[in-house]
């Protein structure tokens, strides 16, 4: 049986359950049934106390519930319709022809298709194999082209025990440790050949041959395919190549890339794969392209500069980080230790090769960058908002001599979410009613949007309020459970029964604690946080989550000062901090809190993405005019927000200190004048009518805008179309030789 390769994991999974939930196995097998509206029931309902115990993951669940309690579901009439509604929902989905991409896009065909290359996959908590912003945009692509019938395939990394975990002392400090994946359990299928066997592709690595094995996940259309080295025939140092993503040092690094790159092309050439075209999401991928140059040689007998314009033709590259330093760069000594043998077969002198990924020709102490790889070997590149692309074309005229900073061929592509994962079926359910069935077809169309005017104010805020309600359940849950871990005294862990409170003002705050963030801006005025804190008649509340970089003491420090503020006694209750942000933690926030809060030093933030989770569950941004919010932040006659608040306006100075200044007085200001004032001015019945109509217009005039659908759409018409508009004139990275 395990070695008839025409059985799927699915399959056999299926067989062991009872007849009429046979189709579970289906559903637990592709992560489709993570956006449909009937997610939070379909799995939980067998056994919730299970449910969670397996971290969501559906086929852990169904192997670990009893045979008896399967087989009393299995006599629930209401179970098996709703079951037997989405499998029938799930095969149409799957044998659909008609596709947006089928009808746009018929270029771009299933042989060919784009093969998408990132470090991490955010897709679901139960697949713990992203770190933050670049995994969760990663993961929300491959939905939308799976739901736009877009042929595109990812290209990743399986990681043993995948990004640290966080748990906070009883100091406040973060404590990190990792958690063993267990793939036999996970909706994951091993990639086997005709006999049964794994396909395995081979590299070279610190000198040894390392052989990597290739999982797939299915992502709706989309199958997501993760290597993985962790098998008995590797040395022991090279299982664990794929033990944590960014963890180790450099060489790790480079190892690592080294089989997501070249590897990544290796298993797609062992899958029977050729794409059409080549998207690096981020630099870590770059390796691939001397892959593909590699084949192209071998292929044509040509040289390395004559295949050059080929391999350019087929590649494109999203670049994610503002600032020079977050650039993969590795010495020399570590390219001549991973590729002196690699560039003889490219045909390439040390020189020519190192030369590739130098800014500056013939500079000997230059680094080898990732980034510069890729912009060199690509026919377009792109930042990821309009700003960002201002910021890179800045950053990389040093390539481009001789052209002003406006000619730099870096254009823009605004990020977006996944409107089905991040909107709360609660809301889904209102956007149905209001906007018809198939709303969620329709994310674009800023018409069907502006709908939601009709939804009565009533209607919506008691939509939110059970949401917030439940933000504060699960954060009183998950805060309870750690004090309780912690060893926390009785009072404390009591206390948690109490902390937070529905009624009140509730802001989020959650994302990665880099200083440039400003996680504690709030708080830094004390006395005035107080006052807007703790104000009998109204208060206001936060919920802060995120991890600090395991070498960022200074972010660490940040998070131990808001854990103080937690047992402050005069911010009790109003000051939460949940531990190990991930993506049920990061849904109930962005769809239960009423500000959502984001101040980083301009223009650090390239995107960011949370803000726009925001909107599509009536939540409103209070932010920095950074990343996306420079361009979803709208103003009436007056210059007032109409659909949010913009902190600091544009006062932009050099001086650290100062801007931080400048910037939480700005935030003290909205808080004080308008958004305490707007937020309390309620009706009889609770209701906060003007409130509610900045709601509305948060979801009006964003949603439309920052959702994946459309940002698909955009990669589609300027980046993966052959012929798509080319914004990249080719320069040559060779070196006379
Ligand atoms: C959306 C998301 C992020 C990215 O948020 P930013 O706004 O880019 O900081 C990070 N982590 C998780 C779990 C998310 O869901």
């Amino acid at each position: 049986m395990v070695n008839d390769s025409s059985v799927t994991p699915a399959n056999r999974l299926g067989a062991r359950l009872p007849l009429p939930l046979k189709r579970l196995a289906d559903l637990a097998y592709n992560y489709w049934w993570s956006w449909t509206s009937d997610r939070i029931s379909l799995f939980q309902n067998i056994d919730p106390e299970e449910w969670q115990r397996c971290g969501h993951n559906p086929v852990a669940l169904l192997e670990t519930v009893s045979y008896d309690r399967l087989t009393q579901v299995a006599e629930d009439p209401t179970y098996l319709k709703r079951l037997q509604t989405l499998a029938a929902q799930l095969d149409q989905y799957m044998s659909e022809r008609n596709t947006w991409a089928n009808r746009v896009a018929p270029q771009i065909s299933q042989e060919h298709p784009v093969a998408y290359f990132c470090a991490e996959f955010g897709l679901h908590e139960s697949l713990p194999i992203y770190s933050g912003g670049l995994g969760i945009l990663a993961g929300d692509h491959l939905k939308s082209a799976a739901d736009l019938g877009v042929p595109l395939v990812g290209l990743g990394l399986l990681y043993r025990q995948g990004y640290f975990r966080q748990r906070l002392s009883r100091s406040g400090w973060q404590e990190d440790y990792y958690v063993d994946n267990q793939f036999e359990k996970l909706p994951l299928e091993l990639m086997l050949n005709d006999q049964g066997s794994a396909i395995t592709i081979e590299l070279q690595v610190r000198q040894r041959l390392v052989r990597a094995q290739i999982w797939r996940v299915q992502v709706g259309r989309v199958s997501l395919y993760l290597l993985d080295t962790d098998r008995e025939d590797n040395d022991p140092i090279d299982r664990w190549l794929t033990g944590h993503l960014y963890g180790g040092n450099q060489e790790t690094r480079i190892a690592q890339e080294v089989l997501l790159g070249i590897g990544g092309v290796r298993a797609l050439q062992a899958l029977g794969i050729e794409p059409s075209v080549y998207h690096l999401n981020e630099g870590h991928a770059a390796f691939c392209l001397l892959e593909v140059a590699k084949l192209e040689i071998q292929r044509t007998g040509k040289s390395f500069y004559d295949v050059e314009a080929s391999v350019r033709d087929r590649s494109i590259f999203t670049t994610h980080t503002p600032v020079p330093a977050g650039h993969d760069v590795f010495s020399a000594d570590l390219i001549d230790s991973y590729f002196a043998h690699y560039w003889q077969e490219l045909g390439l002198s040390r020189e020519q090769f190192l030369a590739l990924g130098a800014r500056r020709l013939g500079d000997p102490w230059e680094p080898f960058g990732m980034t510069v790889l890729a912009l060199r070997l690509t026919r377009a590149a792109n930042g990821v908002s309009e700003l960002h692309g201002q910021v890179s074309r800045k950053m990389w005229t040093i390539l481009y001599p001789n052209r002003p900073e406006d000619k730099v061929p870096i254009g823009h592509i605004t990020n977006g979410v996944h409107a089905r994962t991040w909107t709360a079926p609660l809301l889904a359910d209102l956007y149905a009613q209001y906007m018809g069935e198939d709303w969620s077809s329709h994310v674009v169309d800023p018409q069907m949007w502006a709908k939601v005017d009709q939804v009565p104010d009533e209607e919506l805020w008691h939509r939110h309020q059970i949401l917030k309600d439940r933000l504060v359940a699960h954060t009183r849950f998950k805060i309870k459970h750690a004090r309780q871990l912690r060893g926390e005294d009785q009072g404390l862990i009591q206390a948690t029964d109490h902390l937070l409170d529905p009624k009140v003002l509730t802001i989020g705050f959650a994302r990665r604690f880099s200083p440039y963030k400003r996680g504690a801006l709030l708080l830094r005025d004390f006395e005035r946080a107080i006052r807007l804190f703790g104000n009998p008649e109204r208060p206001i509340q936060i919920v802060f989550s995120g991890k600090a970089h395991p070498a960022d003491e200074e972010g660490k420090r940040i998070i131990q000062r808001l854990m103080e503020w937690c047992k402050h006694p005069a911010l009790q209750n109003r000051v939460a901090f949940v531990e190990d942000y991930d993506i049920f933690t990061a849904q109930k926030l962005v769809q239960g809190v009423d500000v959502w809060l984001n101040n980083p030093r301009r223009p650090l933030e390239a995107s960011g993405t949370s803000g726009q989770k925001v909107c599509f569950n009536g939540g409103i941004n209070c932010s920095v005019l950074d990343g996306w919010w420079c361009e979803g932040y709208q103003v009436d006659a007056n210059g007032k927000g109409i659909n949010g608040w913009a902190i600091g306006e544009d006062a932009h100075t050099s001086d650290q200190d100062l801007q931080d200044q400048i910037d939480s007085e700005s935030l003290y200001q909205l808080m004080e004048q308008e958004i305490v004032p707007l937020y309390y001015d309620q009706d009889e019945n609770g209701v906060p009518h003007g409130w509610v109509q900045m709601m509305k217009a948060s979801i009006r005039t964003n949603a439309p805008v920052f959702n994946t659908d459309r940002m698909i759409a955009d990669y589609v018409a300027k980046m993966y179309a052959p012929g798509a508009p080319i914004h990249m004139e080719p320069i040559l990275a060779s070196v006379p030789s």
